[in-house]
């Protein structure tokens, strides 16, 4: 079983690094890189970076799919967070009292 996967950003093998360069002189040729399948990206820890070598490469991937990856689960209505909003007496780090508004997530399940 291999331990890695080909990142999937469209650019990938475009990018001018050195670590993407191979073949021989005269056939020289920028590869898509390999993304190695670690403890910190496989098994528990599934992510993005799973399948792509960089934010880039995941954003580029983004960019040109986002139509499709939209189509997996539309948003046709704002989903709500019900909350509670309170107001209360503060005090800043040189004694001045002022209020403070907190935000306090209500669970109405
Ligand atoms: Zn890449």
């Amino acid at each position: 079983m291999s331990n890695f996967v080909w990142c999937h950003g469209p650019s990938c093998h475009k990018s001018h690094t050195q670590d993407r360069i191979r073949g021989v002189k005269g056939s020289k040729v920028l590869r898509t890189k390999k993304v190695q399948q670690t403890t910190y990206n496989s098994g528990q820890h599934f992510n993005m970076y799973s399948y792509f070598c960089s934010q880039g490469c995941y954003n580029d991937f983004a960019n040109k799919h986002v139509r499709e990856v939209i189509a997996i689960a539309p948003r046709t209505e704002a989903l709500e967070t019900p909350i509670d909003v309170v107001k209360e007496h503060a005090r800043d780090w040189s004694g001045n009292d002022y209020m403070e508004t907190k935000i306090i997530a209500v669970d109405n399940v």
